[in-house]
């Protein structure tokens, strides 16, 4: 065994041979995996083997894409067979609601590229007889849809990365994890000790506790999975004899079970509602090649579904039954990347769906190790998508959740109820007494919309408008004729302070850094010049600043943060949280409320637009930035926790005459689109440029060092190859909800960020990219969207519909 090695791969799953291949194919030869026990020795060996692109993020569909691609290639590296059955698979729609759903899909896999295509329940039974047509509406076929021998690809895998240069040493255990002084690791085995740059946590079953090794809690949690196997079954038997190939997958949404032709039989597997998780809070280390026993009593409502559905089904004998372990994330997808605070710790664990997504983790992973940067889009399974409030308790509740919906709709509008309320403010008992329907912002309450005295407060799911819209529009006339107020406590806050900040924030930054007491707005590249971050920077003293971004993205934002700091000290940085929290007012008549409250003058000449102030607000120590994201005159008012409650209750009085409105996130979302503000996660992404973006008046090319200049220098003289614009969308009852495909001239050229309602101009709004040579194109429905399957007309805005001048939030 080395004893030096610059990366090591602890588990032999099909993940961790995935990253190694990876790497060697990034070129980095000295690389070893280290296993417990053989390859495929955790979750991986008995796996059905299923793969497919179908995910609700179209970045993890990418590259889901990617590893069905990946096959054969492996195959011709290695000379051992993946056992691929390219089948194809059907999704099975039981409800209108769901073909919907269906048909959004198909639009989404339009703009990435996919193969899919929708069809009626009689062209379904023609390529899968064993359908009771008559439970079905409709069905999406998926051409990539397929299946594998699961230890045959582990091994095509393990192979490739051999003849890359890896090493791959068996039966032995990492036991511990030791950072060394000088930011390497010594890995400790069983069998001795690696040093070691990198370290990969690919250990699946055990990710957790390998996790613990470093101190740290990963939200993972392993369910229990059951899949039975029939015997021979004649209709199969029939079909392919008279057809020449295999039956295709199927995914059976309302009996919660996906199935597969198995041999002469059929293998059909259940994600049942009555979920079991396994070993909730430690792994055994000797749990081995073995299956846990079958319960079919618990997954007999999918099964007595299923056999209405595919008649054929009840008259097979079962042959075996499966039930084995794999792990979650609460979201269900992968949890990859760098852990902040531990320079060198990654992870690739969490993989729910290996076959699918392995390939995909593992050329992520290994960019990123090799290059600083993934190459593309891996938010939906950033480990860093996660903060401390996702406690062991908080994922146990998610997991089961996540598990028992794994086949059930998720409407745009749709919160999940599991582990809720998590963090709540001072506020929360009070802004439900005013009808607040709340959402989950990164593990926090916050308000989406309030119902006034008399409605439910409850959000009806829908693909279409819905019942909050006539209450979202009253808040929003609410602000743009009076003033408004919102929490805002889920935004992320950060502290730099110390002798250097100035120059780190400047080498960070695009945009120029605030003078004392004033804000600047800022975007953030990475190295290639893509948007990493967007963020508002106040200069509160000198060798102080006060950092506002997207709460999201807090701890993302904290290890880029943490890997750029100077060594000398020169900086330090604090993550804020709900150590301050604060309320915004806007709309015209906010600053007369704000004067009700404050004890100094606040008119426009001592308060201007972009100040940053600190001032006592109804008694209590405030710090003021006058800004709001809705585009008008406002004013974000940051406090300590303990005097949120007297905060708000004075706001409430003192606009009581002045027609002051609560409004929510959901119109908070309304009132920008009509501004053309684009936001973080939606607009702002890793995949998109400055300029592309449409952000050049917050880069300060002038500048003679920032992170991303080049770049972006080399994208503005080229006008880079995208644009981000805003369109009218002549939408009548359904509006964008995000990723739908954009079309002109009778083709896909782009697709949808985001949009909605745009309550005050009454219009449906939307967000997007399109390629540049396009984006001028301002004709009357020179472009069309496609909503739920219908192409609706689309005409650029130019300019913002509320405002264009921006007199309101400057008066
Ligand atoms: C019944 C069932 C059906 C499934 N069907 C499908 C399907 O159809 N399609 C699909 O894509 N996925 C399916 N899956 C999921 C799939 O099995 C997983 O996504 C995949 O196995 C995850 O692989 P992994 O490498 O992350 O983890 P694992 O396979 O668990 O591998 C982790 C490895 O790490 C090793 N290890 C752990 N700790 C240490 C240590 N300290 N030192 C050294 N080695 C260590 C373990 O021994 C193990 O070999 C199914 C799972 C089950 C249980």
């Amino acid at each position: 065994m080395k004893s030096d090695a610059r990366v090591v791969v602890i588990g032999g799953g099909v993940v961790g041979c995935s990253v190694l291949y990876h790497l060697t194919k990034a070129g980095w030869k000295d690389v070893v995996l280290v296993e417990r026990d053989q390859l495929t020795s955790g979750s991986t060996w008995h796996a059905a083997g299923g793969f497919h692109t179908l995910n609700g993020d179209p970045n993890v569909a990418k590259l889901q894409g990617y590893t069905i691609g990946l096959y054969d290639e492996l195959e011709r590296i290695s000379g051992q067979s993946c056992g691929l059955h390219r089948t194809g698979g059907l999704l099975l729609a039981d409800t209108m609601e769901r073909m919907e759903w269906l048909k959004m899909a198909h639009g989404r896999a339009r703009y990435l590229g996919l193969e899919t295509e929708l069809l009626t329940p009689k062209e379904a039974k023609n390529l899968l007889p064993l359908i009771e047509e008559r439970y079905f509406v409709g069905a999406m076929l998926d051409a990539a849809d397929g299946n594998l021998d699961p230890s045959g690809t582990t091994h095509a895998y393990a192979k490739s990365a051999r003849i890359g240069g890896a090493e791959i040493y068996l039966q032995t255990r990492v036991t511990a994890l030791e950072r060394r002084p000088k930011g390497t690791w010594n890995v400790i085995t069983d069998k001795g000790t690696i040093q070691a740059e990198h370290v990969v946590n690919a250990g699946g079953l055990w990710a957790r506790e390998i996790g613990r090794m470093v101190g740290i809690e990963l939200p993972v949690l392993a369910m229990e999975h059951m899949y039975l196997v029939t015997d021979e079954m004649p209709e199969v038997v029939e079909f392919n004899r008279t057809h020449g190939h295999e039956l295709p997958h199927a995914i059976d949404f309302k009996a919660e079970i996906y199935m597969r032709q198995e041999r002469s039989g059929m293998l059909l597997g259940t994600y049942e509602k009555a979920c079991v998780p396994w070993q909730p809070r430690q792994t055994p280390w000797d749990f081995g090649n073995e299956l846990l026993p079958p319960d079919l009593e618990r997954i007999a409502p999918s099964l007595e579904l299923g056999y209405r559905h595919f008649p054929a089904m009840e008259r097979a004998g079962i042959k075996r039954v499966v039930n084995g372990p794999f792990t979650f994330s609460p979201d269900g997808n992968p949890l990859v990347g760098p852990v902040q605070g531990l320079p060198g710790f990654w992870c690739a664990c969490a993989v729910m769906a290996g076959f699918s997504q392995g390939g995909g983790v593992g050329l992520a992973l290994s960019q990123w190790m090799v290059n600083g940067d993934p190459g593309f889009d891996v938010w939906a399974m950033d480990v860093a998508r996660y903060g401390e409030w996702a406690t062991r308790g908080y994922t146990n509740v998610k997991v089961r959740e996540n598990y028992s919906r794994r086949f059930s709709i998720r409407f745009p509008n749709e919160e999940l109820p599991a582990a809720r309320p998590q963090q709540t403010t001072a506020l929360y008992d009070l802004l439900l007494e005013q009808g607040a329907v709340m959402g989950d912002s990164w593990g926090l309450e916050a308000p989406l919309w309030y119902a006034p005295r008399g409605v439910e407060p409850r959000d009806v799911v829908s693909f279409h408008r819905s019942n909050d819209f006539a209450h979202v529009k009253a808040e929003c006339q609410g602000v743009r004729n009076a003033v408004g107020v919102t929490e805002i406590a889920n935004f992320a806050k950060y502290e730099f302070a110390g002798s250097g900040a100035e120059g780190y924030l400047s080498r960070l930054m695009t945009n120029r850094i605030p003078s004392e007491g004033r804000l600047v707005l800022t975007p953030m590249l990475n190295g290639n010049g893509k948007l990493i971050g967007d963020f508002t920077i106040a200069k509160a003293a000198a060798d102080r600043y006060l950092v506002w971004g997207s709460s999201q993205a807090q701890i993302y934002h904290m290890r880029w943060f943490e890997q750029h700091l100077p060594r000398d000290g020169s900086v330090r940085v604090r993550r804020l949280g709900l150590g301050l929290v604060g309320l915004s007012i806007a709309g015209p008549r906010s600053r007369e409320l704000l004067a009700r409250l404050a004890d100094e003058d606040v008119s426009d000449g001592a308060l201007r637009f972009l100040d940053h102030r600190n001032l006592d607000v109804a008694n209590t120590p405030a710090m003021i930035n006058r800004v709001t994201y809705t585009g008008d005159l406002g004013y974000e008012i940051w406090v300590a926790p303990e005097y949120l409650r007297r905060l708000y209750l004075a706001i409430l009085d003192a606009g009581r005459d002045l027609g002051l409105v609560h409004f929510g996130m959901r119109a908070l979302l309304s009132l920008r689109l009509e501004k053309n503000f684009p936001t973080w996660y939606r607009e702002l992404r890793p995949i998109y440029g400055p300029f592309e973006a449409a952000l050049e008046r917050f880069v300060d090319l002038s500048k003679a060092d920032f992170i991303g200049r080049e770049a972006a220098l080399r994208e503005k003289e080229s006008g880079g190859r995208l644009r981000r614009v805003s369109f009218v969308v002549d939408a009548t009852d359904a509006d964008v909800v995000g990723d739908e495909p954009i079309w002109h001239g009778g083709k896909v050229i782009g697709w949808v960020t985001s949009g909605g309602y745009g309550h005050c101009v009454d219009r449906s709004l939307a967000q997007g990219y399109v390629p540049r040579s396009l984006a001028g194109d301002t004709a009357a429905a020179a472009f069309e969207i496609e909503i739920l399957g219908e192409r609706r007309a689309a005409t650029i805005a130019a300019e913002p519909l509320f405002d264009p001048q921006g007199r309101r939030m400057r008066g």
